[in-house]
This record gives C-alpha cells, structure tokens and sequence, in this order.
C-alpha cells in the first residue's frame, strides 16, 4: 500500500471498537455492561480478569495494568507495533473505508517513517467509569532507602531523592524499584511509584492497580513552597524529570508520567501557570500534541538538558 492521507477523525467515526476488536477475535471473550466491556488486557494479558475496558458510546478503550489507553487508532497501532498514521491506513484497508487519498504533495525522499500527523489540539476521550480521583493512601512505605547503593544507576543525589520522599524499596509491588512519592495537589500521599532502576526495564513506571495517573501531576503541592520569583514553570514529561531539574536547581518543576495529558492534567497546569508569568519550559520527551495543547495556555519553550526516557511511548492520546 502506498503512503497516503487518511483523516483520522473519518476512521474513528467509520469502525468501531467492536469491529476492531472482532478482527481480532479478542470480542468473544470480553463480558458487556451496559455501554462497557471488560476482560483480560490483550497486551500485557496478566493481572485483573477485568483490567481491560471499553466504552462502546466513546469507542474509546483502557488497561489499568498497561495504564495504556486511546481509541481504535492507538488500539490498532499498539496491536501491530505501527505508528498511528499506518494504523489508520490498515483500517481503511480491512474495513474497505476508500478514506484514503493520494497526497499531490510530493514527500520526502529520505523521510525515516510517516511524516507526522498534523498536531490536534483536540482533547482526549475519557472513557466513562474511569476513576475521576484517587483517593488517598491508609499506609505510608516506613523502610525506604534513599541511600541505597542500587539506587546509584539512576544518577540521582542522595539529597535529592530524600527532598522527594522517596527511596529504594526492599519488598512488595515495588521492590527493587525506587518509590515515589506521589501527592494530592492538596499535599496527600495517594500513591508510590516505582521507577525501575536498570535502564531500559518495563515498565519504567509501576504504579499501584487502583491508582489513575492521567488524573495526577507530579510535584504540584510543592508548587507553592518552591517559593515566588520569576523563574517560570517547568515541566517534565515524567517523574524522572522533575527530580533532575531539582537537582539542576530548578524547584518550580511540574511532572507528567508518560509526556501524554490528560484534560485533568492541562487543567491542573493551567492553573500554576495563571499563578506565574505564563511561561513553561518543557523538557524533551512530551507528545507533539502536548506541547500544542499547553501552547495555548502559555508561552512555551522547549528546552534540552533533562535526557527523556527512550521507554516513554505514545499514550492516551487523540
Ligand atoms: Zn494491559
């Protein structure tokens, strides 16, 4: 098949995610409720019989182990290890949409992969019966070692990771990970994240079953004792992130978990901007869409410096 133009918003609106899932012949053994269905998680298959969920009215899907989610594009593009672009143009293929045109523009003779899709503002579908807050956490991890010398590949001071709450962690989900501590923007402990020492480990981030983070920014309830000034905002596209800046001297540091954004997240961003000058520097590693998205909040720079993970992939997006 050629390379070509595929409205991806005409794809969307063509097959649905019964249909998709069928192809697959992953429906049979999802259980329906109402617009819903749920089962086991084609992708990382363990954990809950019901991780795995899809709203048919939204056509929109999420695994709460993979914490991975989108509509039939990211579905597809996950399932066949392409790129959007590629999975819509599969789409249109299987399901003979004829969406597909022939670019008159001339492409590239040496682009690497698709060219990029142009950049929508448009914000994510939220999948009805997600969780809309994460509730606080009953225990605290007591055992954390912040000096720990496993620590050492993750390059961080000890200091550094003390200011953060977190450490290494002996035992449980999180074990052999360093926990992070990850708040409320009204400063209550809601969750640990486990940040996987080796580099190139998966997942990079394990987070506990219950906890949402689209719903979460990381750091936010330091916002304020970061003190006034004129430094503006910065924002990482993960945990990692903020804990670097912090130890580049940057405490006015907000992070994302995956470089995605959630509504709940550009809101929660929206509003540290309004208390600053309206400027945002971001690291590198978020989704083009990201950028574009809190482009119309603030005046925004990227910058380099704060090394993104090469893990972080494309999620909960369009
Ligand atoms: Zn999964």
């Amino acid at each position: 098949m050629s390379k070509g133009f595929v409205s991806f918003a005409e794809v969307k609106q063509s097959v649905t995610m019964e249909a998709v899932l069928s192809r697959y012949g992953l429906f049979a053994a999802l259980t329906r409720k109402g617009k819903n269905l749920a089962g086991a998680c084609p992708f990382c298959k363990g954990g809950s019989a019901r991780q795995f969920q899809v709203n048919t009215l939204k056509n929109a899907w999420y695994c709460f182990g993979c914490k991975a989610g989108g509509n039939i594009l990211d579905f597809v593009a996950k399932k066949e290890g392409v790129s959007v672009h590629t999975a819509a143009l599969r789409l249109d293929s299987w399901f003979e949409l004829g969406l597909m045109e022939e670019k008159p523009r001339a492409e590239p003779p040496a682009a690497p992969a698709e060219p990029p899709p142009a950049v929508s503002v448009e914000e994510p579908p939220a999948p009805k019966d997600l969780p809309t807050e994460n509730p606080p956490l009953t225990f605290t991890l007591k055992t954390l070692d912040p000096c720990h010398e496993g620590l050492a590949p993750l390059g961080l001071q000890t200091e550094t990771i003390e200011h953060f709450g977190a450490g290494y962690c002996g035992k449980g989900l999180l074990k052999g990970r360093m926990a992070i501590p990850i708040h409320s923007p009204r400063g209550e402990l809601l969750a640990y994240a486990g940040l996987a020492i080796e580099e190139g480990a998966s997942p990079r981030y394990l987070f506990p079953p219950k906890f949402y983070p689209p719903l979460e920014v990381f750091n936010l309830h330091r916002l304020e004792e970061a003190g006034d000034g004129d430094d503006p905002l910065y924002l990482a596209p993960e945990i990692w992130g903020v804990l670097r800046l912090y130890e580049a001297g940057f405490t006015r540091a907000l992070g994302l978990f995956d470089g995605s954004l959630s509504p709940e997240q550009e809101e929660a961003i929206t509003g540290a901007l309004s208390l600053r000058e309206g400027f945002l520097l971001m690291c590198e590693g978020f989704e083009d869409r990201t950028v574009a998205r809190l482009a119309r909040h603030a005046a925004v720079s990227l910058i380099s410096g704060v090394p993104a993970s090469p893990l972080m992939r494309a999620r909960w997006k369009d």
